[in-house]
């Protein structure tokens, strides 16, 4: 893996939470973006080499609602930039960690993704993401 690509924050709001992280950060986010597969409207914002990743559910079976139902607003993963993900989704199911999707599917951002159950990972959602190349 080759350095955290982003942080993953579930909120209730995405323009109020976009108005209290451009002010945190000193600048507006980049790209408000929909991924309808799973329910969710995110935003990003870059910190220098790293993104903070805002999402809001869309949807009442948005993971992202669900989540927030259990636990509240949050940081709900930690996202990790990989060359190629089929490789470390390999490496990863021999090393016996639990993926959820083994086959990857498109994200936010222009990114392919997998996630790893948190069970497996210290309560922690992990996901993969790799660069499309267009
Ligand atoms: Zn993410």
């Amino acid at each position: 893996m080759k350095k955290i690509e982003h942080i993953g924050i579930a909120v209730k709001d995405l323009e109020a939470s976009n108005q209290v992280f451009a002010a945190l950060l000193g600048k507006p986010h980049y790209k408000i973006e929909a991924v309808e597969s799973e329910g969710v409207r995110t935003s990003f914002f870059e910190t220098g080499p790293n993104k903070i990743e805002l999402l809001e559910a869309i949807s009442p079976n948005s993971p992202i609602a669900k989540f927030i139902e259990r636990k509240g607003e949050g940081i709900h993963h930690i996202a990790f930039a990989v060359d190629d993900l089929e490789a470390e989704i390999e490496r990863l199911v021999s090393q016996g960690f639990t993926i959820l999707n083994t086959t990857p599917k498109k994200g936010a951002d222009n990114k392919l993704v997998a996630f790893l159950h948190p069970k497996s990972t210290n309560g922690v959602l992990i996901e993969l993401c790799q660069e499309i190349k267009s």
